[in-house]
């Protein structure tokens, strides 16, 4: 049931081996927290994913097939979105036209809504998922830290991605909007998608994780759910 599977996968930058030999699957209905210190490789494996380089060993799976992206666009078109730390939102752009800023890039429904019906669209998948705002006129750039991570999950969601791949998504926030974030995660899991997230922090991978994959220098040290660690109860 994986959506995207990588399969021994190996990346070199020139002669320093940033992965080795990894094997990391995303399944529907899971998170998958990948975890490890600075320069383990975490940021090149989202990078594959998300189209913006490609590996030099091994195969990567997505829906069956053996893809190898070059572009952020081929990720997202293959119903993978990837929510970096900076978000990729427009700070003095509207909360609702962030919502629908980059969808050129989906086969999202934006070019066949005005901006009434844009702004009811957004109104609603925001209430839908608990994070109402209660202007969605005002500039994203007021928006708390975790008010915007949503958003750009909540975009994700809508435009039809199966597969969110989340770059420290909490490590900028304090422990309130964590929360919220963290929740947020679990909502889109528990709607069926594949969620990836990247982390720093034990305690939040601990709080939401189905699936832990530790990276030490390239390597995959640890790939276990949380029942075989034994944290489900
Ligand atoms: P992490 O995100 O876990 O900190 P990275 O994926 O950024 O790890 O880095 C993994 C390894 O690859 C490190 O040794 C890093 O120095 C190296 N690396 C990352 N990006 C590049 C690059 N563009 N060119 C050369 N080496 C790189
Ligand atoms: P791109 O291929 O899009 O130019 P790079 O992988 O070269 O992207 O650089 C993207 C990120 O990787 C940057 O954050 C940069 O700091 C980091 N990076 C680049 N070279 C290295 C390196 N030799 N070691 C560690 N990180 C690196």
């Amino acid at each position: 049931t994986a959506i995207v599977q990588l399969v021994d996968v190996g990346k070199a930058y020139g002669n320093v081996d940033a992965l080795r030999g990894v094997d990391l699957t995303v399944r529907p209905g899971e998170v998958t927290c990948v975890l490890g210190d600075n320069g383990a490789g975490k940021s090149t494996l989202i990078k594959i994913m998300s189209g913006l380089h490609d590996y030099t060993s091994g195969e990567m799976v997505v829906d069956g097939e053996v893809r190898h992206f070059s572009s952020p666009r081929q990720s997202l078109s293959s119903g993978i979105a990837t929510v970096y730390q900076d978000l990729a939102l427009a700070p003095l752009q509207s909360v609702w036209r962030n919502f629908f800023l980059g969808n050129e890039l989906t086969k999202g429904p934006f070019g066949a809504l005005d901006i009434k019906r844009m702004k009811a669209v957004c109104d609603e998948e925001l209430t839908k998922m608990g994070i109402a705002v209660p202007d969605l006129d005002r500039p994203v750039g007021g928006l708390s830290g975790g008010q915007k991570q949503c958003l750009a999950i909540a975009r994700a969601i809508y435009f039809g991605a199966k597969v969110i791949i989340l770059d420290e998504p909490t490590a900028a926030l304090g422990v309130k909007q964590s929360g919220v974030v963290l929740k947020y995660i679990m909502a889109a899991r528990d709607a069926g998608l594949g969620v990836v997230l990247i982390t720093h922090n034990p305690h939040h991978a601990y709080l939401v994780g189905d699936h832990f994959v530790v990276l030490k220098l390239g390597r995959v040290t640890l790939d276990a759910s949380k029942r075989e660690i034994g944290l489900d109860e």
